[in-house]
């Protein structure tokens, strides 16, 4: 099943090029309150799927180009993200991390991203233009999770996995914390719909691709991850409690590249769907330098 969100947090399931809006089967759906209902439907989709399946079956479809779609998270407590998890990306990194203009380990870890960093299908990311800084794409997919669990056996973290979508992990190169560098408004769409993990028979073998301005930059598969969903889902929870609706970034393979302003960014994971957004340029300071810290002040 493809799960949308479109318009003002309507709930909708996604029949090829239409969408029919199932929102009814929300008990007190209210779009103000979407966070909630939206957590509360990842928590209880096995219990509320054959009702979305019903209305799914006997509800009229808009066509997809006639609705907003939204990203299909919204205020997850927490986005996780995988560093270091194709070979061929850690390989194209390495001279960057050698000369001193990026900082971070070349070891596979989980980070994480600010929820306010999320943005909605089609929408228009704005970077910032700081000098000698470059905003890169990154093609991935993204694991939401439906099951609340801690210190997760990775023969049981599959299981808590409610379904897949794609998403670009935009990120400031250069030094300073990949938390902050990778958190600015809109750094992460994500969408375009989400598929439920029964309608994908290997999360493993998934192909990943991602065009800026048609041109193809990003091209790789799921078979190619380093640490395997089950592995760092494991990890993570070993750390965290891991909550329904919950954002799991994957990791990018090779090709990560420069986004500008005008540019038009596809990113595709094969089996699930197409998420497009634009890039503009963010307005105010246009730098990044740090608060200052006295001389001294450190003993
Ligand atoms: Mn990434």
């Amino acid at each position: 099943m493809k799960i949308a969100l479109f318009d003002e947090h309507r709930l909708g399931v996604v029949r090829g090029d239409s969408v029919v809006d199932v929102t009814g089967a929300l008990p007190a759906h209210d779009a103000g309150l979407a966070a909630n209902f939206w957590v509360r439907l990842c928590a209880d989709l096995p219990r509320l799927r054959p009702e979305l399946e019903r209305l799914a079956a006997t509800g009229e479809g808009r066509p997809l180009s006639s609705v907003t779609l939204r990203a299909p998270v919204l205020n997850p407590s927490k986005i996780m993200a995988a560093a270091c998890n194709y070979a061929d990306h850690v390989t194209e990194m390495r001279p960057r991390i050698e000369d001193g203009s990026d900082s971070w380990l070349l070891n596979f870890d989980v980070f994480l991203k600010a929820p306010s960093s999320i943005a909605d299908p089609g929408a228009c990311v704005a970077i910032p233009r700081i000098e000698d800084r470059e905003v890169h794409h990154e093609v991935e997919l993204g694991v939401v999770i439906g099951r609340e669990g801690r210190d997760i056996p990775e023969s049981e973290a599959l299981d808590h996995v409610l379904g897949y979508t794609a998403l670009i992990d935009i990120t400031l190169r250069g030094n300073g914390d990949r938390s902050r560098r990778k958190s600015y408004d809109g750094f992460t769409p994500v969408g375009p719909w989400l598929v439920t993990a029964d309608e994908i028979d290997d999360p493993h073998d998934l192909d990943l691709r991602l065009w800026v301005n048609g041109e193809e930059r990003q091209s790789a598969n799921t078979n190619q991850l380093l640490v395997t969903l089950p592995a760092m889902i494991s990890y993570a929870s070993r750390v965290m409690t891991l909550k329904p609706g919950d954002l799991f970034a994957t990791g990018t393979p090779a090709g990560v590249g420069t986004i500008e302003p005008g540019d038009t960014v596809v990113a595709r994971v094969g089996g699930v769907g197409e998420l497009t957004v634009t890039v503009a340029a963010r307005g105010g300071r246009a730098d990044d330098r740090r608060p200052r810290v006295e001389e001294g002040a450190l003993r």
